[in-house]
């Protein structure tokens, strides 16, 4: 049987210094808060929201709604993430996404402050992750990763880590932060092939692929470390990219979907939006 990496114990930890980090910005006058910008009316995003609203206010932040219509145009929204930039109350911004598609994302993207822009969308961020600066917002997602492997003493120095997925926003960051964990990293995607083949010689596998099932028994070795960082519904199940019941019972240790890195990943955007208030 594998040890259960649990994400919600990671978020316990974090959710205890995080509290001591907004006590004491409140202590000073400062009241950390984050400004969500959504256009239209996505189930999903409304979901995030209301997740992210709870999940904040569990720990003294503040979560603004910025709501507009389908139909509001790319020049009002630059014009609405300006103000929201300027207004000292937010110290962090998320856009959700995606935008209507009259409105170009790349522009939205980098109307954000740097400063603010706790969720990692910014060229100026992007480009302190692939440079290994310290002193940048790191992707809440791929930040959760090491931060749930670290929780856990699993060393990250030296290993061959396969991470499945090629994204901005998951797999290519965390290729980056496990390089400077010193792990000797395989980034996989949807033309590598014979993807068991490289994930069941690896020490760690990581999922981010948003495909249900993709990690089987022929995928891993009883010496692996299996993170799911997938989130998909399956007959309204939510279920990551591993085949659970089948993998577990052959690795050494697994994350759980849900209560694994979905857990973690909003701790990791409190503890950004704590930083920038800082
Ligand atoms: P994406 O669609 O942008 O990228 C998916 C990547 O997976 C691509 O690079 C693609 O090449 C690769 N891929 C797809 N099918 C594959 C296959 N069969 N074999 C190998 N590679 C394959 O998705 P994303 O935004 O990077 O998100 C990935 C998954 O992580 C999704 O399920 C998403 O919902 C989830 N996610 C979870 C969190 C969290 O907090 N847990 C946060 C963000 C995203």
């Amino acid at each position: 049987m594998a040890l259960l990496l649990n994400g919600k114990e990671v978020a316990r930890t974090k959710k205890d210094q995080i509290i001591k980090r907004v006590d004491a910005l409140k202590a000073r006058g400062i009241s950390p808060a984050l400004c969500i910008v959504m256009v239209g009316d996505r189930a999903d995003s409304h979901a995030y929201v209301k997740g992210a609203t709870k999940a904040l206010s569990g720990c003294g932040i503040g979560c603004h709604l910025a709501h507009f219509p389908e139909t509001v145009g790319e020049q009002q929204l630059l014009e609405e993430i300006k103000a929201i930039n300027q207004n000292p109350e937010y110290h962090g911004i998320i856009v959700m996404r995606p935008v209507p598609a009259a409105i170009r994302w790349e522009t939205i993207e980098e109307a954000i402050s740097p400063a603010k822009d706790v969720d990692c969308v910014t060229v100026q961020n992007l480009a302190g992750v692939f440079k290994g600066d310290a002193g940048v917002f790191y992707p809440c997602t791929a930040k959760a990763v090491v931060d749930t492997l670290d929780h856990y003493g699993v060393e990250m120095q030296g290993k061959n880590v396969v991470v499945i997925g090629r994204s901005l926003v998951v797999g290519k960051p965390l290729a980056m932060l496990l390089i400077k964990k010193n792990a000797t990293v395989t980034i996989c995607h949807s033309k590598t092939l014979d993807l068991d083949r490289v994930t069941s010689r690896a020490d760690i596998i990581v999922a981010a692929a948003g495909t249900p099932g993709l990690v089987g028994p022929a995928s891993v070795n009883k010496d692996s470390i299996v993170v799911d960082v997938g989130i998909n519904m399956v007959d309204g199940k939510l279920t990551g990219d591993v085949d659970f019941d089948r993998v577990e019972p052959l690795v050494s240790m697994i994350t759980p979907v849900p209560g694994g890195i979905g857990s973690v990943t909003t701790s990791v955007l409190m503890e950004n939006i704590v930083t920038a208030a800082e």
